[in-house]
C-alpha cells in the first residue's frame, strides 16, 4: 500500500466537523469518515424535546455562527441542520456510512485505518468519535422481576406512552431531569431516583448564561471554583434539602471526583419544589412485581447504604460510568 498522506478524521459530530474544517482552511488534505448515514447522528438519536443548555452564541463551531433565528436555546433538529450546513459551507464532504474498525501503525510511520469499506493509508488520524455513544444500563439485582418496561434514556424519544403512568426516572443528570419534565407534561407521576445529589445551576442569571461563569473559571483552582459555584447556587436556586436535593459544599470537587455533572435548570427546580417531581434515594435493586404491571413501575427502591454505594459502579439511567 502507498505511503499515507493527509489527515483522516473519524466522526462527523461537532468535534470532527470543526477539526476537518480547520484543516481544510489551512489547505491540508483531509478525509472525514462517519459511521452513521447522516451528519450529527448523535443528536438525531436523542429525545424530541432536547434543546441545548449552552447558549446559541457560545455553541457554534469556528467559522460559522448558529443562526439567530434558531433562538437562544437551540432545538435538537435545528442543531442537526446547522451541523449539515456547517459541513457544506466549510467545503467538507464527509463519507457517510463508513465505520472505522481498527487503526494500525503503518511501516512508513503513518497509519492504516481499517474500515468496513476497505483500508486507508494516512499520515495522521484524529479520533472524534464522541463520549456518550454507548448506553449503559446498570446491572440491578432483581431487574428481571420488574413487571414492565425499562428504557434507557438513549432510547427514550417522547412521553405520550407514559401519560398517566407512575414512572421512575433513575439519575439526576440533565437528561434525567429533562425527561422528568417531559413526562410531567403528559400527566405522569414522576419519581427521580438520585444517588449523588448534583450541583444545580440556573441556565442564566440576570440574562447572562451560566456558561460564561464556567468559561471565566476555566483555569481557576478548585479553591476558587468551589465557593463561587456554591454561592451562585445559594443566591439563585432555593434550598431543596427538604425535598432531597441538598446544596453541595464543593460542587467542582464532586464533579472531578465522581463525574456528577451540574444540572442546568430548565424547570426541574420548580417541579421539585412544588412536589410535582418527588426525589427518592438511589436505586440499588428491584424487589419484584407488586400489583399489576405498569410502565417503569418502581416496586421498591432501597435506600443505599455505604456498602452498596461502594459496590454500585453503574451509571444512572443516562450518563457514562462513574469516574471514582
Ligand atoms: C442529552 C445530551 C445533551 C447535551 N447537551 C449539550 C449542550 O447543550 N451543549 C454542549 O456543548 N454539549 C452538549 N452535550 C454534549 C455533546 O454530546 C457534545 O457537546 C457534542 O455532541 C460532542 O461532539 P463530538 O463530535 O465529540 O461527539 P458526537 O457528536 O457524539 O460525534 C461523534 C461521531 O462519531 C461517529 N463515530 C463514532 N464511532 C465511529 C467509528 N468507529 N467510525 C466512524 N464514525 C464513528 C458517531 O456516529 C458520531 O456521529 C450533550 C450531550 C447529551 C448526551
Amino acid at each position: 500500500m502507498e505511503a499515507g498522506v493527509g489527515t483522516l478524521v473519524v466522526g462527523a459530530g461537532s468535534a470532527g466537523l470543526a477539526t476537518a474544517a480547520a484543516l481544510v482552511k489551512a489547505g491540508q488534505p483531509v478525509s472525514l469518515l462517519e459511521k452513521a448515514d447522516q451528519i450529527g447522528a448523535s443528536w438525531a438519536g436523542r429525545y424530541d424535546s432536547l434543546h441545548l443548555h449552552t447558549v446559541r452564541w457560545l455553541s457554534g463551531l469556528p467559522g460559522f455562527r448558529i443562526p439567530r433565528s434558531y433562538g437562544r436555546w437551540v432545538a435538537r433538529d435545528d442543531l442537526i441542520h446547522y451541523l449539515r450546513e456547517y459541513a457544506e459551507l466549510s467545503g467538507l464532504r464527509p463519507e457517510l456510512g463508513v465505520t472505522v474498525e481498527r487503526i494500525e501503525r503503518a511501516e512508513d510511520s503513518g497509519w492504516l485505518v481499517v474500515t468496513d469499506r476497505g483500508v486507508r493509508a494516512v499520515r495522521r488520524v484524529v479520533l472524534a468519535t464522541g463520549g456518550s455513544h454507548t448506553p449503559r444500563l446498570p446491572d440491578w439485582p432483581g431487574l428481571e422481576t420488574f413487571p414492565s418496561e425499562v428504557v434507557h434514556s438513549a432510547d427514550y424519544r417522547e412521553p405520550s406512552a407514559y401519560a398517566g403512568r407512575d414512572v421512575l426516572v433513575v439519575g439526576a443528570g440533565n437528561s434525567a431531569t429533562e425527561i422528568a419534565l417531559d413526562l410531567l407534561s403528559v400527566g405522569a407521576t414522576v419519581t427521580l431516583s438520585v444517588r449523588t445529589p448534583p450541583s444545580i445551576l440556573r441556565r442564566e442569571i440576570l440574562g447572562l448564561p451560566i456558561q460564561l461563569l464556567g468559561l471565566a473559571l476555566i483555569k481557576a483552582p478548585p479553591g476558587v471554583i468551589n465557593p463561587l459555584v456554591a454561592a451562585t447556587r445559594r443566591v439563585s436556586v432555593p434550598d431543596l434539602s427538604a425535598q432531597g436535593l441538598p446544596r453541595i459544599r464543593n460542587p467542582y470537587t464532586q464533579f472531578k471526583e465522581t463525574g456528577t455533572v451540574p444540572i442546568i435548570d430548565s424547570g426541574i427546580v420548580a417541579a421539585v419544589r412544588l412536589g410535582r417531581v418527588r426525589v427518592a434515594a438511589a436505586t440499588v435493586s428491584f424487589d419484584g412485581p407488586a400489583g399489576s404491571p405498569k410502565r417503569w413501575q418502581h416496586s421498591r427502591t432501597r435506600r443505599s447504604d455505604r456498602r452498596d454505594r461502594l459496590h454500585d459502579r453503574s451509571c444512572a439511567a443516562c450518563g457514562p460510568p462513574r469516574r471514582a
